[in-house]
């Protein structure tokens, strides 16, 4: 009777305890992919891109112990239990409702939880986690499927990636009128001033300056003229900035920066682009945007936004300050301490740059 529950009187007697914390956008529905319950644990899950799931906690009662479900959209094909072992007594899969999947963890009855501090975290589009109970429980893993499957897709994208690259079509660059546009870059932070700190000490100066002098050798290859606000480690304040930029005849001006979350949560990734102010800030943020999302697969798209950084602020051409990924984020940081992943972005930065300057110029 308890392997077979009745879906109604499940519905009835659910408490309703929270919703999913995601930041992601919650758009398309489909189904559960692949879950592994961890000895730490940790319920790892892996769901198609943007999946809205809902979670659930209920205290024991006369049918069943403690149980913490997900359900997710899309139809499971076989419901099935799972036998538990530690302070997990069984897992099913079901079906409550037409179309639905239901994911059912239920607990022995002396397992102590803290269901109210549980969060159910999107680590990225499509993997999630949250944590269910101590290590002190000793407790063998329990999985169906691949769940972190993802990092092999990001694996096979950086191929296609690098089979366009052999194609010339990765490496293609749309061209502009030589000689006539002229670009300041500027590399955030530098000096004293690392900017922000990420996983494994990564800083953001490196990165930016790395980042930065690549964007440059692509934009002169096509007889764009480029100049640095700063070359190397040097401390570089915000107004010589502005002046340096505002000194030139420069069409365009763009700061390269990298995040950091507050709270250093490695769950949080993403890409943003900010301008001040003028359609023709935006239109090159917009570019640019959609071009580093395009090397940055699974990494959620924060938006193009205004934002009032002293360097856009106070720049009198159109100008837009880049966020390239969260140092402090486990799907970023890991892509940016890389310089291929560097190279990329560069890549994009200086796509965007250029299809601007041919749309505006
Ligand atoms: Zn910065």
């Amino acid at each position: 009777m308890k392997k077979f529950l009745n879906n109604k009187l499940f519905r009835y007697l659910s408490v309703f305890l929270f919703l999913n914390s995601s930041i992601l956008p919650v758009k398309s529905s489909s189904a559960l992919a692949a879950w592994s319950i961890n000895t730490n644990g940790v319920l790892e899950l892996r769901t198609k891109t943007n999946t809205n799931l809902k979670a659930y906690f209920q205290k024991a009662n006369q049918i069943s112990g403690d149980r913490f479900w997900v359900d997710f959209p899309g139809e499971l094909k076989n419901p099935r239990t799972i036998k538990g072992n530690g302070p997990i007594k069984e897992i099913r899969l079901g079906k409550p409702d037409k179309g639905k999947t239901r994911l059912v963890i239920e607990f022995e009855e002396e397992t102590y939880l803290k269901p109210l501090t549980w969060r159910l975290v999107g680590l990225d589009q499509n993997n999630w986690r949250i944590k269910l109970f101590d290590r002190k429980y000793s407790f063998k893993k329990i999985s169906e499927g691949q769940v972190f499957k993802r990092i092999k897709n990001i694996k096979e994208n950086q191929k296609s990636i690098h089979k366009n690259k052999s194609n010339y079509q990765y490496l293609k660059l749309p061209d502009v009128k030589q000689n006539k546009f002229s670009v300041v870059i500027d590399p955030g932070h530098g000096g004293p001033d690392p900017g922000a700190i990420g996983i494994g000490g990564i800083r953001e100066t490196d990165v930016v300056l790395e980042v930065s002098k690549i964007v440059k050798n692509l934009l002169s290859e096509k007889g764009v003229k480029v100049r640095l606000t700063r070359k190397n480690e040097v401390d570089l304040d915000l107004p010589p900035r502005v002046s340096f930029a505002n000194n030139t005849d420069a069409d365009i001006f763009v700061s390269i920066h990298a995040n950091a979350s507050r709270g250093k949560r490695r769950d949080i990734n993403g890409l943003e682009t900010f301008y001040y102010r003028g359609w023709r800030g935006r239109l090159l943020a917009k570019k640019i945007q959609k071009q580093i999302l395009k090397v940055s697969p699974g990494s959620p798209d924060r938006g193009v936004k205004q934002g009032r950084f002293y360097v856009i602020k106070n720049t009198r051409m159109p100008a837009v300050l880049v966020e390239i990924g969260f140092l402090t984020g486990r799907l970023d940081a890991r892509r940016l301490e890389k310089t291929t992943h560097r190279k990329r972005l560069a890549y994009s930065i200086a796509k965007g740059i250029l299809e601007y300057l041919n749309k505006v110029g």
